[in-house]
């Protein structure tokens, strides 16, 4: 299955590290050339070395997605290097935490900033090119917090993940028409550099709060987002896919006991 993937351009965003490093690393293998995107140069370039390395075909560039000019300079690059622009995987993003009462507008603006602002200025920056060639794909990486559940301090980060969703329904009504579907992954709790700077404590209760006991890899967040890049999710547009291991779907904590 997928094999319709080979050849295809893709851009990753925030693809240096954690999901976005191990859905540029699926796309590769799965025979994409692949842009790895991140705001550090050196630290992108480590993961394009790695794709190449392996026999693969991929360039890094340093954008930052808050930055419209770097967006746009993102999407050049992948035309210059690629041709192309078949496939946007737009991940970057950031989760401070931040209680209500203790954040600040600041604080909320930087998290709304990167996480739903910036993926509307990665997207809007990639259309002109899937437009004009009537086909393109685009992934958002959402999370179940915010559009399923919620998290104390975790408010700011939940509106740009749910505000995602809104701005993916009415993109793939808009798109459709060109051959462009957006779709979105919401995955759980997966092990990333990010994760584990929330420490030990909190890894640990949420590990034991999904029925899989487990925390997601990257890697099934990748696979995910292979799917709705394939050929064989064509028809697929405006949807959502939770990867959490179960983890949404407890009534109570009685629900988790004796598993
Ligand atoms: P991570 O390990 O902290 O990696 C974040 C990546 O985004 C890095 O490559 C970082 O590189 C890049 N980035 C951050 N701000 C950026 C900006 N302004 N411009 C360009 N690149 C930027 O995070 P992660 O855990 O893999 O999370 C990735 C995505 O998955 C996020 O959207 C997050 O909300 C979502 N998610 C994660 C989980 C989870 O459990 N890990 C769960 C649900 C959703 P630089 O710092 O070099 O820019």
């Amino acid at each position: 299955m997928f094999h319709s993937l080979a050849g295809r351009s893709v851009i990753v965003t925030g693809s240096s590290k954690g999901i976005g490093r191990g859905i540029a690393l699926r796309f590769a293998q799965a025979g994409c050339r692949v842009l790895v995107v991140s705001r550090k140069l050196a630290e992108a370039q480590a993961v394009a070395a790695e794709i190449t390395t392996a026999g693969g075909d991929s360039r890094a560039v340093a954008a930052d997605i808050t930055q419209q000019a770097d967006s746009e300079a993102m999407a050049q690059a992948a035309i210059a290097s690629f041709g192309r622009i078949d496939i946007l995987c737009a991940n970057a993003g950031i989760f401070p935490a931040a209680r209500l009462g203790a954040m600040t507008a600041a604080d909320f603006d930087s998290v709304i900033s990167t996480n739903l602002r910036g993926t509307f200025l990665c997207m809007s920056a990639c259309l002109a090119d899937m437009k004009a060639r009537r086909s393109g794909r685009i992934i958002l990486t959402s999370s179940i917090t915010g559009p399923v559940t919620g998290y104390p301090g975790w408010a700011h980060y939940g509106a740009s993940k749910a505000g995602q969703l809104g701005l993916m329904r009415t993109a793939a009504i808009e798109l459709a028409p060109y051959g462009i579907t957006v779709n979105a992954v919401l995955p759980g709790n997966i092990a990333t550099e990010g994760l584990a700077g929330l420490g030990e404590d909190y890894l640990r209760s949420m590990e034991s709060s999904v029925p899989m006991r487990r925390l997601g890899s990257v890697t099934d967040v990748a696979n995910a987002a292979l799917f709705f890049a394939s050929d064989e999710a064509a028809y697929i547009t405006g949807q959502s896919l939770v990867i959490d291991g179960g983890q949404i779907l407890p009534e109570s904590l009685a629900a988790l006991q004796d598993l």
